[in-house]
């Protein structure tokens, strides 16, 4: 089981350091390479995603990979800033389905914003499509210069598109899914404007009809902004397009509590997959030693289930989880009067002595 570990920038080295170490408890023939990604592989080598990273990324059976990005990148060329990164290996490896869950657990049950009877028990599972729509619409990106210089540009385009294949094997994602869970899937676009959104609709529909044993509805995506904040027990498994899902993934990811806890995977056709947290490199705690580790952690688990076939060992990893949370263990992110405060490390530490 080959694991390319890609730690990236900012707080990213600290949080896959303590993944690494739960994995290497398990006891299972892993043989893990770490690589230079975004910022720092752009220092060192002049591109975020330099050829021997993709290489590696491309011939191992999973990633894992920490996060990317500084603010000290955005004055550079728009292909050079360490977030290409992700879009290149998502777009070489195939990378077209997104699996977020928003889970909240008992004891944050108040680091949530929301009151604790709409969160409590919440386990929603939010499949965002990965590589269409505008992010990677052709003409991309386009700014009309009115003088030949981009700064100067008097209108900018993206295009939205969609095709029927790249909709339908992210629905049979969804279905399958949902088969494994409460056997209902929330189908979200925006079909009372947009003609890619009622394409996307038409094509969930054909699709559902394959798989009579799951209920499919539909919700435009302003609605389910609002749904997920007034009443998300209401979800389950919720698949949307690529710029819907970034913005309800966040969304849902926050009304857990912290974005410290969320892990998320991003799955091809051949299984082979990207493991990363939700949230970002976070330069404003880089380097303190004071990152919530446990989304890399819980990534790590997901790995394991998805691309390394191995259930029993990611269920032994949540449990751990479970357990140092239960023990009252927090880092600052999910800390309230009461819990103990404990360092990226000391995290790290627990989640394998509880192992
Ligand atoms: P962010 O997720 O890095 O941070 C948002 C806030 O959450 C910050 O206050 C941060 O301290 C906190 N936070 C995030 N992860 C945490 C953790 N594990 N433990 C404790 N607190 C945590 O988002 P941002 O500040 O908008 O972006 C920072 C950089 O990260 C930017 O360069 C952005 O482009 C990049 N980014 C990268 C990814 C990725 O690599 N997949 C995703 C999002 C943002």
């Amino acid at each position: 089981m080959k694991i390319a570990v890609l730690p990236g920038d900012g707080i990213g080295t600290e949080i896959v350091a303590e993944a690494v170490k739960v994995l290497k408890v398990l006891d299972l023939p892993l043989e893990m390479e770490t690589a230079l990604v975004g910022g720092c592989a752009y220092e060192a080598h002049g591109h975020p995603l330099p050829e021997s990273t993709l290489k590696l990324a491309m011939a191992s059976d999973a990633v894992l990979f920490g996060a990317v990005g500084d603010w000290k990148y955005d004055k550079l060329d728009r292909p050079l800033r360490p977030e290409q990164a992700i879009l290149g290996l998502r777009k070489n490896m195939g990378l077209f389905a997104n699996f977020r869950p928003a889970i909240c657990y008992e004891q944050l049950v108040d680091a949530s914003s929301l009151k604790p009877e709409l969160i409590a028990g919440l386990d929603i599972l939010i499949i965002r499509e990965l590589t269409g729509d505008i992010y990677f619409g052709q003409p991309r990106g386009r700014r009309i210069a009115t003088d030949g210089h981009f700064p100067g540009a008097e209108e900018a385009f993206d295009t939205m598109r969609y095709s029927r294949p790249e909709i339908e094997r992210i629905a049979h994602v969804a279905f399958q899914a949902a088969q494994k869970r409460s056997k209902r899937v929330t189908s979200v676009d925006k079909n009372n404007v947009l003609e890619t959104s009622q394409l996307w609709k038409d094509v969930m529909v054909e699709i559902g009809q394959q798989y009579p044993d799951v209920a499919l509805d539909h919700m435009l995506v302003d609605n389910a902004a609002m749904q997920l904040v007034k009443a998300p027990k209401k979800f389950d498994v919720l698949v949307t397009g690529n710029m819907f899902g970034d913005i309800l993934s966040d969304e849902a990811s926050m009304l857990t509590g912290s974005i410290g806890m969320l892990p998320s995977a991003s799955l091809n056709s051949k299984g082979q997959g990207l493991y990363e947290p939700s949230h970002g490199s976070a330069p404003d705690i880089a380097g303190k030693g004071i990152a919530n580790p446990l989304a890399t952690i819980l990534s790590a688990a997901m790995m394991l289930r998805f691309s390394l076939n191995q259930e029993a060992a990611a269920q032994r990893i949540e449990a751990a989880v479970q357990k140092v949370l239960e023990q009252g263990l927090r880092t600052g992110d999910i800390y309230s009067e009461g819990t103990t405060k404990v360092s990226t490390v000391q995290m790290g530490d627990a989640v394998v002595k509880a192992l």
